[in-house]
């Protein structure tokens, strides 16, 4: 089953008078289960793609329906709802919430689902636990290394068990070891399951992964066939 597929996406961001093409034209398949690196120059519209299967942003134009509801045309509101439950979404540069300690910061995605506070807590430290942080709940962000904030970020991700988990560039800020243990997670997360979809310039992800899809000019060139 298709859990991601969408057909022409456009997207276009006017600049003033200057409008700049980003996408131009994404028909994009991507199954339950698997784990995709996504490839491609700077510039040429990697995040833009991944913030509009992550339901940050609209497509211009063009079709896109997650898990076989017709996202791109929704209004924000609905699209932030859509997000809140099928979306876990990794940044290079963890946007973690800095006043607030790590067990905070993965609670807060439960706060949507009427969860109650004891469960949330219980949640959320059995998911920092399950990335090797159970003894780091007090901490605030910046008391932590770079690769311990990215494996904060991963649990805030699936804490609601999200449909598909997306990470733009999440080891682009870390060493190697710390970019070595992430990939393990990402690697743990899609072997119990999970879609996992990473767009990456490191080579020991796109190696890990089941298929590389490669973007230039804001098209795909290569890697859209999963039959
Ligand atoms: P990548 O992630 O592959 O580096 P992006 O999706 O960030 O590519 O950018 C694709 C194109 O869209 C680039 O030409 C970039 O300058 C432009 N772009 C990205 N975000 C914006 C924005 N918020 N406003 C205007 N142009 C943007
Ligand atoms: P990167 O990790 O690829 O550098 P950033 O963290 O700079 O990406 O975020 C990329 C874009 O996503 C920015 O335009 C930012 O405004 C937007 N963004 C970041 N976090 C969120 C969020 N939680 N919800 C909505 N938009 C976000």
């Amino acid at each position: 089953m298709d859990i991601i597929k969408t057909e022409n996406i456009v997207k276009d961001y006017i600049l003033g008078k200057i409008k700049v093409r980003a996408l131009n034209g994404i028909d994009l398949q991507i199954q339950k289960g698997e784990f995709v690196a996504i490839m491609g120059p700077s510039g040429s519209g990697k995040s833009t793609l991944m913030h509009i299967l992550g339901c940050l942003d609209s497509p211009t134009d063009g079709t896109y329906y997650l898990d076989d509801v017709l996202v791109s045309k929704m209004p924000k509101a609905s699209l932030a709802a859509v997000r809140n439950r099928k979306i876990g979404f990794v940044f290079q540069s963890f946007n973690l919430l800095p006043h607030l300690n790590i067990l905070k910061n993965v609670e807060l995605p439960l706060m949507y689902g009427g969860m109650s506070k004891r469960k949330r807590t219980a949640k959320a430290k059995e998911v920092l636990q399950n990335v090797g942080l159970g003894d780091r709940l007090k901490h605030k962000p910046g008391e932590l290394s770079g690769g311990q904030r990215q494996r904060v970020a991963i649990a805030r991700a699936i804490v609601n068990d999200p449909s598909i988990l997306l990470a733009d560039e999440p080891t682009g800020n870390l060493d190697s070891q710390s970019g070595g243990d992430i990939l393990e997670i990402f690697t743990e997360l899609h072997s119990q399951g999970n879609t996992v979809i990473i767009v990456t310039h490191d080579q020991a992800i796109a190696s890990r992964a089941e298929r590389i899809i490669k973007i230039k000019d804001g098209k795909i060139v290569d890697g859209n066939s999963n039959s």
